[in-house]
């Protein structure tokens, strides 16, 4: 079999999300937008639900529908893109809370589902989703009258604890909503790592759940086990891959690993990155294919059968390194074509 193994594991990730509620000062809830981060949303929704997980997070509302199919009738699935021309039926039928962020979305979600639980979404300074403060101010007696389930923000740079930043959007949320009796959200992983004053009523942590940075403490949640096809003698002065872009300088022992660019695995690390035989480190040699990497395992005493790219020897985090990326854009990028193990907890 060629087909590469990507191994999820349930439990790492329930131990993730429980070490992140008991920082908490509030309700933890579970970001399982863009399909967890890559790694099955009815999976991990459903084992978080188990866990005591009660409010999810998506990104839009077709995500919500496809979580609402895994959980069932109960937990809160919540939108962070609001309420969309067209998804009104998708949200009554799936129950989904719209996370507010204009009034426009406020006067679409009002006149099509009149009485349908919403939240709002407040723009602190990240520029990107939800009201601005003058917007607020024009909204927010007539919004606070209808009851929204959930007033949030958003911070910008909580993965850099020092920056000036996170105390100005504290201080904007602040000011924005002290004194009302919704319930409060500002922090995702990162934030809540900054302490109680960043929690409020309920913190959104996404990338901690899987394993990645800003959470050092994190249990990784992945492991990717790739085959060897095949394995060469390459002499000195010979070439490996597309572009002749690798050329041997002694005599060397090369892999074919059974997995490319197609797979996520981004074609722009090949020069940097590592996979792992056993207990050895094995440097990527030439360009990463489309389904193909060249590797050199001179230096292992015994043919491999499996490589890892991912796991106990390499985190998504220090494979992003090697791709100049983030571990979020190595977990949502994983591709399609893996064989999916899950282990539970
Ligand atoms: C993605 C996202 C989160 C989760 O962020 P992490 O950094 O992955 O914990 C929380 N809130 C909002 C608004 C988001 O877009």
């Amino acid at each position: 079999m060629a087909q590469s193994v990507l191994t999820i594991d349930l439990g790492a990730i329930c131990t993730n999300w429980q070490s992140l509620a008991r920082m908490s000062a509030g309700e933890t809830a579970a970001v399982v937008k863009a399909n967890a981060y890559g790694l099955g949303a009815d999976r991990v929704s459903t084992v978080l639900a188990k866990a005591g997980a009660r409010t999810f997070f998506v990104a839009q509302a077709e995500e919500g529908v496809a979580v609402r199919d895994a959980l069932g009738p109960g937990p809160r699935i919540c939108v962070f893109g609001g309420h969309m021309e067209g998804d009104a039926s998708l949200i009554r039928d799936a129950n989904l809370t719209p996370m507010i962020n204009s009034i426009d979305q406020m006067l679409r979600h009002v006149e099509a589902l009149p009485g349908h639980p919403f939240g709002i979404q407040l723009d602190s300074g990240m520029n990107r989703l939800g009201m601005e403060p003058a917007e607020w101010s024009a909204l927010r007696d007539i919004a606070l009258s209808q009851n929204p389930v959930l007033v949030m923000s958003h911070l910008a740079c909580a993965d850099e604890p020092a920056h000036g930043m996170n105390a100005f959007q504290l201080q904007t949320f602040r000011q924005m909503t002290d004194g009302i009796d919704a319930p409060r959200s500002l922090s995702a992983t990162g934030g809540t790592l900054l302490g109680p004053d960043y929690h409020f009523d309920m913190t959104r942590p996404g990338i901690g759940l899987y394993g990645g940075l800003p959470f050092v403490d994190a249990l990784p949640a992945v492991s990717l086990s790739i085959p060897v096809i095949q394995v060469r003698d390459v002499h000195p002065g010979e070439s490996v891959g597309y572009g002749n872009s690798w050329v041997a300088r002694v005599p060397s022992k090369i892999a074919t690993i059974s997995a490319g660019y197609a797979d996520g695995i981004i074609r722009a690390m090949g020069p940097k990155a590592h996979v792992w035989a056993a207990e050895t480190r094995c440097k990527i040699v030439g360009r990463i294919s489309m389904d193909l990497i060249g590797v050199d395992v001179g230096n292992v005493a015994e043919t491999p059968v499996t490589v890892e790219l991912l796991g106990r020897h390499q985190s998504v985090d220090s494979l992003a390194e090697a791709a100049g990326t983030i571990g979020y854009e190595i977990l949502t990028s994983l591709g399609n074509r893996y064989a999916r193990t899950y282990l539970d907890p």
